[in-house]
C-alpha cells in the first residue's frame, strides 16, 4: 500500500479512536500515545538542519555561478510575494461570503495570553547569525540558510580543485539526509495517528461547533487557494496535471496538516519535489527551505479570514483601506513567521493591532488555532512545491 493512503488511514482511525476515547481515555492517551507521536516529530525535527544545510550548500555549488543565483533569487521571492497576496484577498472573499462571527452573541473571554509580535525590522535583523553553530544547534533555520548561503557563494569562489573536496562532501552529506529521512517517513502512519488521538480526544466535536464558521472559512479559503492558484500553477509551467501534482505533494502535506510545521514538513517536500515532480536539486534545495520560512500563504489567509471575524464578533466595520491594510501587514506578518505550530497566532496579534481591531479577539481564536493551524500549514508548504515547480521550469528554459 502506497504511504501517503496509509498516513490517510490513521489521520481517519485517529479521529475515530479519539472520538470514541472522549475525554475519559485522555490520561491514557497522554500519557502512552502522545509520547510515541512526539517521538516521530522529534526525528522528523533531527534532520531539519543537517537537510537544510547540506542541502542549500549543494544547491548553490550546483548553480554554479552567483549571477543564477540573483536571478532565482529574485524570482522566488518575487513569486512568494504575489501568491500571499491573492491568498490573503481569497481569505477575504470566503470570509466576506461566509460571514464568520455575524450576529454572534460572543462574549469577550478573558484577556489572551500572546507573546508581542516581533518589530519587523527585527526579523531582517535576526536573519544573520552572529555564531552561526548556535543558531543551527537552536534551529533556527533563517539564519542557517543565510550562512549556508554564504558557505555556498564562498565554495563558488574559491573553485578548482580545493573547492571539488567540499561540493563532494556537502553533496553526500546531502544525499545521506534524504536516505534517513526516507527512513523516518516509513514510520509516518503510526507518528500521525499517535500525534493526532490526543488533539481528537481532548478536543472532541462540541469544542469546534460554534468557530465552526472560522474553520469552514479557512478550509474552504485554503482549498480554493491549493486547487485553484496552486494546481494551475503546475500545470500551466509544470505540466503537471493536478491529480499529478496533488499526488506528488500528498506525504509532505499529511506531515504539515498533523504536525502545524512547515519546518517539519520541509525534509520530506524537499525528497518528493526532487523525486515525484521533478524539481532539480539545485532548484527544490534553494526554493523550498527558503519557503519553508518566509512564504506562508496558508497563514496570511488566515490572517484575512479572522481579521474579518473579530471585525463581525465585535460590530466593528472593516473599511477598504483598513483590508489593505491587512494584506500589507499580513504578507510581512506571514514572512516573520516561524514554521512552527502555533506562530501565525503570534503574528495576527500584530495584524489586529495594525488595523486597530480588539487583541481581544484573538482568544476566541486560540481555541481552534490548532485546527486552523492543520489547514493554513498545509497550504504554506504545498505553496512552497508549486513555486519550485514555476521556478524549475522557467530555469530550464533560461538555461
Ligand atoms: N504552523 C505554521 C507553519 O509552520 C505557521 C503558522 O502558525 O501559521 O507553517
Amino acid at each position: 500500500m502506497n504511504l501517503s493512503v496509509k498516513i490517510f488511514i490513521a489521520l481517519v482511525l485517529s479521529v475515530i479512536v479519539g472520538l470514541i476515547a472522549g475525554a475519559e481515555g485522555l490520561p491514557f492517551i497522554k500519557w502512552w500515545i502522545a509520547p510515541i507521536g512526539t517521538m516521530f516529530i522529534n526525528l522528523i525535527k533531527m534532520m531539519i538542519v543537517p537537510v537544510v544545510f547540506f542541502s542549500l550548500v549543494v544547491g548553490i555549488t550546483s548553480l554554479g555561478d552567483t549571477k543564477k543565483l540573483g536571478r532565482i533569487g529574485a524570482k522566488t521571492v518575487g513569486i512568494y510575494l504575489v501568491t500571499t497576496a491573492i491568498a490573503i484577498a481569497i481569505g477575504f472573499a470566503v470570509a466576506g461570503i461566509i460571514g464568520p462571527g455575524v450576529g454572534s452573541d460572543f462574549v469577550a473571554g478573558q484577556q489572551p495570553k500572546v507573546k508581542e509580535a516581533p518589530y519587523i525590522m527585527q526579523v531582517f535583523l535576526d536573519m544573520i547569525p552572529t555564531n552561526p553553530i548556535d543558531s543551527m544547534a537552536k534551529a533556527a533555520i533563517l539564519p542557517t540558510i543565510v550562512f549556508a548561503l554564504f558557505i555556498g557563494v564562498g565554495i563558488v569562489k574559491v573553485g578548482g580543485e580545493r573547492a571539488e573536496l567540499l561540493i563532494k562532501f556537502f553533496d553526500a552529506g546531502a544525499e545521506v539526509c534524504y536516505k534517513v529521512i526516507g527512513m523516518v517517513m516509513e514510520l509516518a502512519p503510526y507518528g500521525v495517528f499517535c500525534l493526532l488521538l490526543p488533539v481528537v480526544a481532548q478536543n472532541g466535536p462540541k469544542v469546534l461547533l460554534p468557530l465552526l464558521t472560522v474553520i469552514a472559512c479557512v478550509a474552504v479559503g485554503c482549498t480554493i487557494h491549493a486547487v485553484g492558484v496552486y494546481s494551475t500553477m503546475a500545470r500551466v509551467f509544470g505540466g503537471h496535471s493536478p491529480v499529478d501534482f496533488f499526488k506528488g505533494m500528498s506525504e509532505q502535506m499529511m506531515i504539515a496538516f498533523t504536525t502545524c510545521s512547515s519546518a517539519a514538513a520541509l525534509p520530506v517536500n524537499m525528497k518528493n519535489c526532487q523525486e515525484k515532480l521533478g524539481v532539480s536539486r539545485e532548484i527544490s534545495s534553494f526554493v523550498l527551505p527558503l519557503g519553508a520560512t518566509l512564504n506562508m500563504d496558508g497563514t496570511a489567509l488566515y490572517m484575512g479570514v479572522c481579521s474579518l471575524f473579530v471585525a463581525n464578533v465585535y460590530g466593528v466595520p472593516l473599511g477598504f483601506d483598513q483590508m489593505m491594510m491587512v494584506v500589507l501587514t499580513g504578507t510581512l506578518a506571514s514572512i516573520g513567521t516561524a514554521g512552527v505550530p502555533g506562530a501565525g497566532l503570534i503574528m495576527l496579534a500584530m495584524v489586529l493591532q495594525t488595523v486597530g481591531l480588539p487583541l481581544e479577539g484573538l482568544a476566541l481564536v486560540a481555541g481552534i488555532d490548532r485546527v486552523l493551524d492543520m489547514f493554513r500549514t498545509c497550504v504554506n508548504i504545498t505553496g512552497d512545491g508549486a513555486v519550485s515547480i514555476v521556478i524549475n521550469e522557467s530555469e530550464k528554459n533560461a538555461a
